[in-house]
């Protein structure tokens, strides 16, 4: 269950990119709407329907053959399914041992795809790090959860732990500048803290080192010596 601070906030990107889609998607409905009535004028005049009557009769065999075709398609199908479902195991089988025998050739394929697109690829990702820096931050701080042997890691918004906090630093209860905030982990993750907005909190780069792999607890108590 994704705590709702936790819902990834739309960048001005986002906003703008939607505010488009809203656009087009009118223009589109209103070009439809327009089509719609022109095509229906066309085919209740008589004309039209001569012309089609005519069609029809000059391609009846065409056009029979044609619908026979779909039934039978439909029929078919019907049979393919009843097949595929009496022979699952097996054809499971032979898929997985097609996929195995075509490995090597896949991955030459793939390998050749990822070296073609090198510089296009390196060109779009550097664009959208930079019109996503939350994203960029929270995979980052994902990865190095993931690596400081926490099993649970939740979708975390900066921002969204900065509000809930109020901007004030956990650790000393100091205003955090924005632009500066670092995110500590109340339970540290080395002591088998979750990676989760509950378990994050608001802090000063130096506080956050500071603190260092203690919980608050060990923290304040050695304060207080
Ligand atoms: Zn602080």
């Amino acid at each position: 269950m994704v705590p709702p601070d936790a819902l990834p906030q739309p960048t001005p990107n986002d906003v703008r990119r939607d505010h488009e889609r809203q656009l087009s998607r009118e223009r589109n409905r209103r070009y439809y709407a327009r089509r719609r009535m022109q095509v229906r004028a066309e085919r209740s005049s008589p004309e039209w329907l001569a012309k089609r009557k005519a069609y029809y009769e000059a391609n009846r065999e065409k056009l029979l053959a044609r619908q026979k075709a779909i039934l039978n398609r439909d029929k078919k199908s019907e049979s393919d399914r009843r097949y595929r479902k009496a022979h699952k195991a097996e054809l499971a089988a032979k898929k997985a041992a097609d996929y195995a025998a075509n490995r090597q050739r896949r991955v030459k394929l793939m390998q050749a795809n990822y070296a073609a697109n090198r510089d296009e690829r390196n060109v779009y990702q550097a664009a959208w790090k930079r019109a996503h820096p939350e994203s960029v931050f929270a995979s980052y701080a994902k990865r190095r959860a993931l690596a400081g042997g926490t099993t649970r890691v939740d979708p975390v918004v900066r921002q969204a732990i900065y509000d809930r906090d109020k901007g004030l630093c956990g650790i000393c209860g100091q205003p955090v500048e924005r632009s500066k905030m670092t995110l500590d982990h109340i339970v540290p993750l080395v002591r088998g803290g979750p990676h989760t907005p509950e378990n994050l909190q608001t802090a000063h780069r130096s506080c956050n080192c500071r603190k260092w792999a203690r919980t608050m607890e060990e923290w304040l108590a050695a304060q207080a010596v």
